[in-house]
């Protein structure tokens, strides 16, 4: 069991475009901790990240933080996407344990008090286990797929099904913030850090309103920053498929002589030839593609840009030298 005073706890959210809601979230999600105050919890901060927003997020969160000052915000330059917000929110949480949550409902400001029991049961990380997705059908297979598919590939064991929905000491809070990739995969750093880390079932609420804001392409982005954060098998495909390759047309060879010799004719196909070029070539240019997908990432990463640009901040003082 750990110490339960003082115990201070940061809640990161990253906000985008989130005006229909994020009132109502806030509201919700500062009853919950109010509640907790009474009893597990002496004091909360809420971090909100406010990932360049164009419609009213901002404001709404100002007027809201006014009259609240444990809701705090960070308001970044620009869109730089989830991970980097979440990044963002944990460089800057002061807590002595930290929860990521997103701001739509879909982790529901109800299930922190699941949370928080069974991290102070002595886990460093608890994340929560996406049980009855409210997603539409192709979304949750894919979902599913992708999971399974990290983890027989990666090298680090990823839980399945489990999403950035959880709390964690400040001490991993500090492994993943201070960790100097570029591209990070957040849920991904959680499971690499180690420790003591378990997972508890939690329903995945659908959105409140709005849309989600991940279009096909920022999640198969997503995913491919965990395949590649986490694996090189997608490299060594290119010598794998190689090897195949040789053996395949190695015994082809010895068909065509064995034919040659012993039945006197060479099979002439113009259709196979034109399929094995085909295919061939495009074996080739997967693998180019793959290793592209690599050397772009290095080249990300000896770029050293800053991870994220805060713009304005609410109730919490912007330090320069946190900004990459
Ligand atoms: N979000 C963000 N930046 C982005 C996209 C999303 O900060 O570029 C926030 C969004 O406001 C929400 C959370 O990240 O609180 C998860 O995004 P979303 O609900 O669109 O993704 P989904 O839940 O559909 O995977
Ligand atoms: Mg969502």
């Amino acid at each position: 069991m750990k110490e339960l005073c003082p115990f201070f706890l940061s809640v990161v959210c990253p906000v985008y475009n989130e005006e229909g809601l994020i009132s109502i979230f806030l509201r919700e999600l500062t009853d919950s901790l109010d509640i907790l105050s009474l009893s597990i919890i002496n004091k909360y901060e809420i971090i909100l990240i406010d990932d360049g927003s164009t419609d009213n997020s901002f404001q709404i969160i100002q007027d809201i933080a006014i009259l609240n000052p444990q809701i705090k915000c960070l308001s970044l330059s620009r869109n730089f996407g989830h991970q980097k917000a979440i990044n963002c929110g944990l460089v800057y949480a002061q807590g002595d344990a930290v929860v990521m949550m997103d701001s739509d409902f879909q982790d529901h400001p109800q299930d922190l008090k699941k949370l928080l029991d069974k991290y102070l049961e002595g886990y460093d990380v608890v994340y929560a286990i996406r049980t009855k997705r409210k997603e539409d059908l192709r979304l949750r297979f894919m979902y599913f797929l992708y999971y399974r598919f990290l983890n027989l590939i990666s090298y680090q064991e990823m839980p399945l099904d489990a999403g950035d929905f959880s709390i964690f000491s400040k001490k991993i809070c500090r492994f993943i913030a201070d960790s100097p990739e570029s591209y990070k995969y957040i849920r991904g750093l959680r499971a690499w850090v180690g420790f003591k880390q378990t997972g508890i079932l939690l329903e995945r609420h659908s959105r409140y309103s709005g849309k989600s804001k991940y279009s096909l392409l920022k999640l198969i982005l997503l995913a491919s920053s965990g395949l590649c954060s986490f694996s090189l098998l997608p490299l060594r495909l290119a010598s794998l498929l190689g090897l195949g390759l040789i053996a395949l047309s190695s015994c082809f060879l010895l068909y065509t002589i064995f034919i040659k010799f012993f039945l006197g004719s060479t099979p002439i196909g113009y259709t196979s030839l034109i399929f094995l070029i085909v295919t061939v070539f495009g074996v080739n240019l997967l693998i180019l593609g793959i290793i592209g997908e690599y050397i772009g990432r290095i080249y990300e990463e000896v770029k050293r840009r800053p991870q994220f640009i805060v713009s304005h901040s609410i109730n919490i003082k912007v330090d320069e030298e946190k900004l990459c």
